[in-house]
């Protein structure tokens, strides 16, 4: 049986139906009628999550970690549903929907085991030392506890994995947080069934209704209103840099500021080192060429930008580098893209960057409708250090090679490139003097540095860390993915003295 949204938001348990409605926009199929969302329902689910706060943050882990693992098996039970209604509104295809639905449900499994394990709780213990000269030292115990009220916003490129129970609820449900999702309107249908899942796993585990609302977008005010709101307590986003930025002046600006945890903007320079490109050319090229076109390059891992060795010696190379990509991007025909925003914005990027004077376009073809064809652009590190635009992300399947005449050229455009999720560095062995120069430089610059692959493709697991300093996000001591993003919506406390009948029971 397809699903058939109600269209409503999900406050509390209740599926509140509001006058004000838009259409959703499907890239095939039909479209559905949603509720837009209001500061009204904002309100209600924001006092009803800090009503629940009490008991569900009190819930011993193993309890937290048995509604996760419910929510999982709930939306396992509507895996081809989810599957019809999100390429459906997504346009991507059956398997991705899949894979993502795998993860999703495993990064809800990871945080259950995370937190049965207790190790998020970071707990530390001084004992008193009642005879300590001069002065004697008091009982300290630390422990991480849950900030409160949580607001997500699902993001429009991760329709499951970082949406109504992706990874940022999967968190701040295992730290303790009720959360309140802004759902994205590009998947409203997707947003909904997954949100009657975790209805399903509320009900079935008797947990407060209040710990879990999904409010529909539709009017950009409902996500002001969401983080402007006195019971939220944390943030997490994922989008645009210009999206993200105005939630996080929102969010600093608010008489108690909160913390903002946006995963923003990120080109994931490509570092590539004169061995490498003499032994492994073709193929770093046409591995570049299948990361980039990954989704239609929508992914915030997407590696838009290559620096390649230009220098005497390696002309040849690099032109032969470049040809094999253009022809392996060729290859790659048009892709439907998540919506027809980011479609437009696209095309506009394009435009933009080859009338940037410098700028050369090696591939560059016609957009049909709501889809892209893959681009490539080529430019000098003289050039590319001159124009702070050339550092600006663009979100679809689009390179744009640096050519560096040499080492120090590789080590300015390192020193200048902007805050990024990940840093890659494409190496041989005779190319570790240069790699170890660089390695201090691109570790400042970014929350994961790779040699020898390609950054799309974000393990879920203990050592991962999706963030880095401003613009890839908002808050450089944080990661969006893997078990260290729990400590996004923990604080730590210091009881000191406290009797044991008082201290919380974990
Ligand atoms: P977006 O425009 O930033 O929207 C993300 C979420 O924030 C949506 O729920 C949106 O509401 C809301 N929002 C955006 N601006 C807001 C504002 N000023 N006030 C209140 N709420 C606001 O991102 P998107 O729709 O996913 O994609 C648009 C562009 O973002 C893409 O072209 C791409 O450049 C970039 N992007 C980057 C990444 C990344 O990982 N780096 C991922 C996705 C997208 P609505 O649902 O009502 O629009």
């Amino acid at each position: 049986m397809p699903f058939t949204p109600n269209g409503n938001h999900l406050i509390a348990g209740t599926w509140v139906s509001a006058p004000d409605r838009f259409t959703s926009r499907p890239a095939h199929g039909p479209s559905h009628s949603y509720s837009v969302g209001r500061a009204a329902d904002v309100a209600a689910a924001a006092e009803a999550a800090e009503a629940a706060f009490a008991s569900y943050s009190a819930l011993p882990a193993a309890a937290r970690a048995d509604f996760l693992d419910t929510i999982a098996a709930e939306i396992e039970a509507r895996a081809a549903e989810i599957t019809e209604i999100g390429t459906q509104e997504t346009g991507l295809p059956a398997a991705r929907l899949e894979g993502e639905r795998g993860r999703t449900t495993g990064q809800l499994r990871l945080f259950a085991s995370h937190i049965r394990a207790g190790a998020h709780l970071d707990a530390r213990h001084d004992p008193a030392l009642p005879d300590r000269a001069p002065l004697p030292r008091p009982d300290l115990r630390l422990m991480q506890r849950p900030v409160g009220p949580v607001a997500v916003f699902g993001a429009s490129n991760f329709p499951l994995a970082f949406s109504v129970a992706g990874g940022d609820t999967a968190a701040a449900l295992a730290a303790g947080c009720p959360v309140i999702v802004k759902g994205h309107s590009a998947h409203p249908g997707t947003g909904e069934i997954v949100a009657e899942a975790v209805l399903a796993a509320l009900t079935a585990c008797g947990i407060a209704p209040g710990v879990f609302s999904l409010i529909q977008g539709g009017d950009r005010s409902v996500g002001a209103a969401l983080v402007q709101h006195p019971r939220i307590k944390a943030v997490g986003f994922t989008g645009s840099l210009t999206g993200g930025r105005a939630l996080f002046d929102l969010c600093a600006a608010r008489p108690e500021p909160i913390p903002f945890f946006g995963e923003l903007g990120s080109v994931n320079p490509m570092v590539v080192l004169p061995g490498a490109l003499h032994a492994r050319g073709a193929e770093i090229a046409t591995g570049w060429a299948a990361s980039l076109t990954l989704g239609a390059g929508q992914f915030c891992t997407n590696p838009g930008l290559a620096l390649l060795p230009a220098g005497a010696g390696a002309e040849a190379e690099a032109e032969a580098f470049a040809a094999t990509t253009r022809t392996a991007l060729a290859q790659t025909g048009a892709q439907v893209m998540l919506t027809e925003g980011i479609a437009a914005a696209y095309r506009h990027e394009q435009q933009h960057l080859a009338a940037i004077e410098g700028v050369e376009c090696l591939l560059q073809a016609e957009n049909p409708p709501r889809q892209a064809r893959p681009a490539l652009y080529r430019t000098s590190a003289r050039q590319w250090l001159e124009n702070p635009a050339l550092q600006e992300e663009v979100f679809g399947p689009l390179g744009l090679i640096v050519t560096c005449e040499d080492a120090a050229e590789r080590l300015a455009v390192a020193c200048a490139l902007q805050g990024q999720l990940t840093c890659t560095l494409q190496m041989e062995e005779s190319d570790l003097p240069e790699a170890r120069a660089l390695m201090p430089v691109l570790e400042r610059k970014a929350g994961r540095v790779l040699a020898n692959g390609f950054p799309t493709g974000v393990e879920v697991c203990d050592a991962m860390v999706h963030g880095g300093p401003y613009p890839a996000s908002t808050n450089f001591g944080a990661t969006s993915v893997g078990t260290l993003s729990i400590r996004r919506f923990l604080r730590p406390v210091c009881y000191q003295d406290i009797p044991a009948a008082l201290l919380p029971q974990a």
